[in-house]
């Protein structure tokens, strides 16, 4: 039987040739020739996907409100990520075998272009060694469902663009209670070597790198954008703030 695995393809590239790949998708974005997604969306982010684990139906009632405005902010924010990425190609670091890298990332998965920036992209003899993502919680601590998707989806999204992630590549959350917490937690942090820590108002989470696992998590997801199936609502306590639970029925 086939299986999930088999049905992967993707191909590592050298790194400027990844990003010219992901330069190409964002153009064409930004161009509106991507547009077919549900709601009319030219691409998804991995934030956007990490919502839709806590109430997907929540999402689609906000994203049914959404004015022209903000649609249209989308593909305008695909032109300014050209530029970002540009940028960031004119100073790569040709000479030395460790590096970090913040750029724009962008890449067709499944049928869905995903597009986003994570925090630092580590580098280590010509593969990915880490990704890293920052963020701001009361509970640095704890590994949430949605981190776990927005990891993988920046992971995917990265794979099927081209860059040459392994299975020693690192997916790296580093989570805070506030700004300087987390800016002191990442300046501190060897992305190469990361491994998951507790401290005082921050924690380092780290997950390996598996492709399957990834997909397995984050292809149900993607379906939904493809309208291959329905929306589902889960409740949980942020019903209680949730703006459409008159009109919502579960
Ligand atoms: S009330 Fe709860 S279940 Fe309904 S849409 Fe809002 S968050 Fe989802």
């Amino acid at each position: 039987m086939e299986t999930l695995g088999d049905m992967i393809s993707m191909e590592s590239l050298g790194l400027e040739e990844a990003i010219e790949r992901a330069r190409i998708l964002l153009e064409a974005v930004s161009r509106g020739e991507y547009c077919c997604l549900r709601f009319g969306l030219p691409y998804v982010t991995p934030s956007l996907l990490a919502s839709q684990v806590f109430c997907e139906k929540k999402l689609e009632y906000s994203l049914l409100n959404e004015s022209e405005d903000e649609k249209a902010k989308r593909v305008s924010e695909a032109r300014k990520l050209v530029e970002v990425l540009l940028e960031a190609r004119r100073h790569l670091p040709r000479q030395l075998d460790r590096f970090t890298l913040s750029f724009p990332v962008a890449a067709v998965v499944e049928g869905v272009p995903i597009i986003g920036r994570p925090h630092a992209v580590y580098f280590e003899d010509g593969h990915v060694a880490a990704i890293v993502l920052g963020k701001i919680t009361m509970r640095p601590s704890k590994l949430y469902d949605s981190d776990r998707v927005k990891l993988y989806a920046y992971a995917l999204t990265l794979a099927y663009a081209g860059f040459p992630l392994t299975s020693r590549t690192r997916l790296v959350l580093v989570a805070a209670k506030d700004n300087k917490k987390l800016i002191d937690a990442l300046s501190s942090l060897d992305p190469g070597s990361a491994r998951p820590f507790r401290g005082d108002g921050a924690a380092i989470h780290v997950l390996a790198h598996d492709v399957h696992v990834e997909l397995e998590t984050v292809s149900n997801l993607l379906a939904y954008w493809k309208g291959n199936r329905a929306s589902t609502a889960r409740q949980g306590p942020w019903c209680s703030s949730c703006p459409f639970r008159e009109l919502c029925k579960n």
